[in-house]
């Protein structure tokens, strides 16, 4: 019988003009963005604006903080109602959690992506004021109709692109239809620094607010896309200085990796690619169908199993021949796999839909330590099992 034995948790080693430039950073003894001049975080922050035609990045200390930094600038206080998808990975809730809001749970898809008539339900009956709308495992919503309700309720749309970074809906990147886009940096998303995250916006008084946010010692105009003085005149001190800046030695990593992002979106695809064409031809599997206007990244890939109760058995066969699957319609959470009724600090929420969609949802990482023939062999075993298990 065919088996599988390479990692599915194997990165690849960071290019090697990020570690010379990241051995310069530690010779230098300067760590600290603001102590640097030149700065590798301002020169990140530079080319990740034009890399996604942002008039200001703000490279901060993870993911996690780049969303509660959104959500303080633009005003979510204590109690208030933020929506966000109910499929989602957990420090999504965790941020709005963090800055004492309350998650309004929306409503997913069998592709994946929001339920927007349940958004514009939930807009109305909780008088939300802000989205944090999840690209969830890569999956984009269609971004014109989303806009559409949000702009027309007043709801502020900041986007969370942990899985989309590299992506785009009708030729526009993820991260730039709503106010604010946030990125992660951390080890298994689209570019690796350990830990790191990196938000854009537009709007330059956000971008001001975030940067005062993050914590500058009065050095704020060295941000790498600072906006003019008497942006920062009207918001220097009006924000509390809520610690989480990106440090000289992660943005000299990162630098090569956000250049390389293009080349490696389509080492991704093509694995995608691979995986999805094997997976098609496995019974009781479906792969999920993705829009023309969605210029996705194949990061991972998702498939639904028509009978969740068989799930199980499919999982244990697949990892007995080196496959590894993530099963979001477990009881416990496994991974990276909880899902809303895992969320304990939240008030229960009613999600139907989104319970019928993860009940039998299949997760797997693509890494790109894997090739070609790798994913054509997961594919087999894939289809082998499935046969077995599934069908
Ligand atoms: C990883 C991740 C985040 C947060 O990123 P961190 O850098 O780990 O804080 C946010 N949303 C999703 C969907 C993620 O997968």
């Amino acid at each position: 019988m065919e088996r599988f034995d390479k990692s599915f948790t194997r990165q690849e080693p960071i290019p090697e003009a990020g570690i010379a430039a990241a051995v310069d950073v530690m010779r230098s003894g300067v760590l600290h963005r603001y102590g640097a001049e030149p700065s590798q975080v301002a020169a990140l922050e530079a080319e990740f604006a034009a890399q996604t035609g942002a008039a200001h990045c703000i490279a901060v200390a993870s993911g996690g903080y780049a969303m509660g930094c959104a959500l303080r600038a633009l005003g979510a206080a204590p109690g208030d109602p933020v929506l966000t998808n109910a499929f989602t990975l957990a420090p999504v809730p965790g941020a709005i959690a963090a800055v004492g809001a309350e998650p309004v749970l929306v409503e997913t898809t069998e592709n994946l992506v929001l339920d927007l008539d349940d958004l514009a339900e939930r807009i109305a009956a909780s008088r939300a004021r802000v989205l944090m709308l999840s690209h969830m495992r890569g999956h984009i919503v269609d971004m014109e109709a989303l806009m559409a309700i949000c702009d027309a309720a007043g709801v502020a749309v900041v986007e969370d692109c942990a899985h989309t970074m590299g992506a785009a809906w009708n030729g526009v990147p993820s991260g730039r239809w709503g106010a604010v886009g946030c990125y992660s940096c951390q080890t298994y998303k689209h570019v690796n620094s350990g830990e790191g995250g990196l938000i854009v916006t537009d709007d330059a008084d956000l971008a001001a607010r975030m940067i005062l946010l993050s914590g500058s010692y009065m050095l704020y105009d060295r941000n790498g896309t600072a906006p003019d003085a008497e942006v920062f005149a009207r918001h220097a001190g009006t924000v509390p200085n809520v610690s989480g800046r990106m440090d000289e030695l992660r943005a000299a990593i990162l630098r090569p990796q956000i250049a390389d992002l293009p080349r490696q979106v389509e080492r991704w695809n093509a694995r995608y690619r691979v995986l999805e064409d094997g997976f098609r031809a496995a019974p009781g599997l479906a792969v999920i169908a993705r829009p023309q206007a969605e210029a996705y990244v194949g990061s991972s890939i998702q498939t639904i199993a028509s009978d969740p109760a068989r799930v199980p058995s499919f999982v244990a066969g697949c990892a007995a021949r080196g496959v590894e699957w993530k099963w979001f319609g477990a009881e416990r959470a496994v991974g990276f796999t909880s899902a809303h009724r895992h969320w304990g600090y939240l008030a229960p929420q009613r999600l139907p839909r989104t319970d019928a969609a993860l009940a039998g949802l299949l997760d797997m990482r693509v890494p790109l330590t894997f090739d070609l023939d790798d994913c054509a062999r997961i594919g087999r075993i894939v289809a082998d099992e499935a046969a077995r298990h599934l069908a």
